[in-house]
């Protein structure tokens, strides 16, 4: 197996009959980077940058965030790096930021709405990212988008950040902007949502969560919690035709990129990209090489006609023991 994996990572990920997707890695540190490269990943499709913001007393410094991007940016070069901006909240501790104690974490203050509330924060890790994109292939990504306005918002940030460099005569470089579709209103309205950034991707954990009102990480739920849910795939369908029809890039970087049951789905949507751990690469390149993307099709339509998530889960299994 270890053997076959290291001559598979310089093919890329197409199927028989032609179609091409690109397999990228999650990373939480600049360290992982090369896991990536060395587990046939041609890209990044996530890159947490809480760790920059964690076990200290006050927030990075622009110059010490601009380090850690463009390490990452300058080793994935030419392959594009999809950075995250700050995701605390939530799950995601950071002591310095007043995150209130509250009742609901998951539905209150994190993410993006941070950034928008402590405009200087998002502001800082703006500059640093603009300025790291002379160094590679950079794509910014804003999670916890629910609406419209805040995506104006983030890129009037964008250019409020790009201005202050302008004045310093920094230079920079073509960047893209895009978000997370983690939460249902955003795939409810991602024709709209669409037309206003470069690309999508899909955060499937949190989707999932909030899709089906199940706390990802209470394992007393586990047995609610089902990325398979037809619910979960109709609005990852969505999404998919929204940015067919707006023709930007999409991808999808929650665990179910690398979940090989989901695969025939993800393939049938018309995903350009799927973004995994990096050791799950291997086993899901493989996989996209035996898998016709026509059959893939058929089974995704198929999935979504059907009626819960067991149902799916059992077609799907027969689906992967005779592909
Ligand atoms: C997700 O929600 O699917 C995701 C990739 O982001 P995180 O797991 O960091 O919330
Ligand atoms: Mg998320």
């Amino acid at each position: 197996e270890q053997e076959e994996a290291l001559s598979l990572k310089d093919l890329p990920a197409v199927t028989p009959d032609g179609l091409k997707i690109e397999l990228w890695g999650n990373i939480a540190h600049p360290d992982e980077a090369s896991a990536v490269l060395s587990s046939g990943g041609s890209g990044i499709g996530l890159f947490r940058t809480e760790f920059l913001f964690m076990n200290r007393n006050t927030p990075p410094s622009e110059d010490e965030q601009f380090e850690a991007y463009r390490k990452v940016l300058d080793e994935m070069k030419p392959h594009p790096v999809v950075i995250r901006t700050l995701d605390a909240g939530g799950d995601k501790e950071i002591p310095y930021l007043n995150i209130p104690k509250e009742d609901n974490p998951f539905l209150g203050y994190r993410a993006i709405r941070i950034g928008l509330t402590e405009e200087q924060l998002l502001i800082t890790q703006l500059k640093a990212l603009i300025r790291s994109s002379i160094c590679g292939n950079l794509y910014i990504m804003f999670p916890m988008i629910s609406s419209l306005w805040e995506i104006r918002r983030a890129k009037t940030l964008i250019q409020k950040a790009a201005s202050q460099l302008d004045d310093k005569g920094m230079r920079y470089g073509k960047l893209k902007v895009g978000i997370m579709i983690e939460i249902p209103s955003a795939a409810i309205m991602a024709e709209e949502l669409a037309k206003e950034v470069d690309f999508f991707s899909i955060g499937t954990n949190d989707l999932t969560q909030y899709t089906l009102a199940v706390d990802r990480g209470n394992s007393k739920v586990s047995q609610w919690y089902d990325h398979l849910h037809p619910a979960v795939l109709k609005l990852i369908a969505m999404t998919s035709k929204a940015a067919k029809t707006q023709k930007i890039e999409l991808g999808i970087c929650g665990e179910m990129a690398g979940d090989p049951f989901a695969l025939p789905v993800l393939l049938g949507l018309g995903f350009d990209e799927l973004s995994m751990s990096p050791p799950a690469i291997p086993k899901i390149k493989r996989l996209v090489r035996k898998f016709q993307a026509e059959r893939a099709k058929q089974v995704a339509q198929m999935a979504l006609s059907m009626k819960d998530a067991d149902e799916v889960r059992q077609y799907l299994n027969e689906v992967m023991a005779k592909p």
